[in-house]
């Protein structure tokens, strides 16, 4: 039976989405984690526990299990497996991405750097020490700015400052969250670098890929229709196809391929975030992997409507019906915002917000009971909202009537001692 290496530092909706898609090809698969003591799973005994902030160590304790149980493909599933991933596929050669491409990504900092040095539109940047004071680092902050640090995602600590008391108010919000036990205990390198960069307006779009033997072909582009104009910038509604015009998603294409080959990414699925303005296409930032989480679910290919996961599987483990297209239906999503931080006590509406027209699941994964942090310490949504229409703009009015639907009761206030955010993410 050939084997697939799933490498994921948690194993949730979209590791199970993975196993469903191995039973459905008739293939086996294995995980390596850092995150084996929570195993909640009854499908995937005997997974290789690593841990990923050692890479090269991973690496081998993988291969070395490959020995017994050979591998003939793997997929990385979020930022942090995807330098062991680049390590394992080097020693086992299989195809995937070098490590040097895949640590081009894993740092804000490095990416910027290597995407300017291509001569590609990316703001401008510079980094700094969160213990710096603050007073050296403000003459050479153009505003509005934006500042983050160069190893957090999905838009955590990512703040929007217009002036210098925003900017010192942002620095140290941001040096509490990273200070958290919660962040620490991630043991990521490179904690207090921060990375202050022009702010860029402009309409927003995230390219899902697939890269094969260094060819970038587009599973889909998503308008983000809600403005993202910080101070903070939790993600909202994605819907494709995008309704930008023909030459603007050949534009953004043309960017997409330029910024991979600079980072040198090859093979493997690509995640890739843009601004469109006057000036042109901004990269943001382009990581090797699949669209996060649950929103993966927003994409069907072909016409028996296989998810994303199983063309990804299919990819890795070169079998057919990889270049399978998009579904032509319009198709959005929306990650649900969190208002404010604090613990969630009730969700009323969900009968209604799913009879909405166009609506076709509603998935909430926050816990009752349980605190919940609104952006930029926060990294979770409440859930999701699924729709397919005939066209985007009908698909995003659904979406923006269910949750109009929905009520959650969030509870603040309590002089607590409550958990800056939860590691658990499960943004785009
Ligand atoms: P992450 O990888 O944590 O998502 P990003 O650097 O992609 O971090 O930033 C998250 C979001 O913040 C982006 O999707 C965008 O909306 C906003 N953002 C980040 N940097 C800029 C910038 N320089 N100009 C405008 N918006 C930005």
């Amino acid at each position: 039976m050939k084997r697939l290496l799933i490498l994921a530092s948690k194993l949730g909706y979209q590791t199970r989405s993975f196993a469903e898609a191995e039973r459905a090809l008739g293939l086996d698969v294995v995980f390596a984690t850092d995150r084996c003591h929570q195993l909640e799973d009854p499908w995937s005994d005997g997974a290789i526990a690593v841990q990923f902030e050692h890479p090269q160590s991973a690496a081998e304790r993988i291969v070395e299990a490959a020995r017994e149980r050979p591998i003939a493909g793997l997929i990385a599933l979020g930022d942090r497996p995807t330098v062991a991933a680049a390590h394992v596929a080097k020693s086992l050669g299989l195809r995937y991405n070098a490590p040097e491409a895949v640590e081009n990504c894993r740092s804000k900092l490095s990416q910027r750097e290597v995407l300017r040095g291509a001569g590609l539109l990316v703001p401008r940047f510079f980094a700094f020490q969160s213990s710096e004071p603050l007073d050296d680092v403000l003459p050479r902050v153009e505003f509005p700015c934006v500042v983050k640090p160069v190893r957090l995602a999905a838009s955590q600590g990512v703040i929007r400052a217009n002036n210098a008391a925003e900017f010192r108010a942002a620095v140290q919000r941001i040096g509490k969250l990273i200070a958290s036990p919660e962040i620490q205990v991630a043991r990521e390198g490179e904690l207090s670098t921060l990375l202050v960069e022009n702010y860029i307006p402009g309409a927003e779009v995230a390219l899902e890929g697939l890269l094969d033997r260094g060819g970038l072909r587009v599973l889909a582009i998503f308008d983000k229709p809600d403005p993202l104009e910080g101070p903070f910038f939790e993600e909202t509604i994605y819907v494709t196809p995008s309704r930008l015009s023909a030459g603007s998603q050949r534009q953004i294409e043309d960017c997409a391929a330029a910024a991979i080959r600079a980072l040198g990414l090859e093979h493997g699925p690509v995640h890739a975030e843009f601004r469109v303005n006057k000036s042109g296409v901004w990269v943001l930032e382009a990581a090797p992997r699949p669209i996060g989480g649950l929103c993966s679910r927003a994409l069907r290919f072909g016409p028996r409507r296989i998810p994303l996961e199983e063309l990804l599987v299919r990819h890795a483990m070169n079998l057919q019906g990889c270049e399978l297209e998009r579904e032509p239906q319009a198709s959005g999503v929306m990650m649900i915002p969190v208002p404010q931080s604090g613990t969630l006590e009730r969700v009323e509406g969900i009968e209604a917000a799913s009879s909405t027209p166009g609506i076709v699941e509603i998935l909430i994964t926050a816990r009752l009971h349980d605190f919940i942090a609104a952006w930029p310490e926060g990294s979770s949504y409440l859930g999701f909202i699924f729709s397919r229409a005939a066209t985007p703009a009908e698909a995003e009015a659904a979406l923006r009537e269910a949750h109009r639907r929905l009520r959650f009761t969030i509870v603040t206030g309590l002089p607590v001692e409550h958990p800056v955010t939860r590691r658990i993410s499960n943004s785009a």
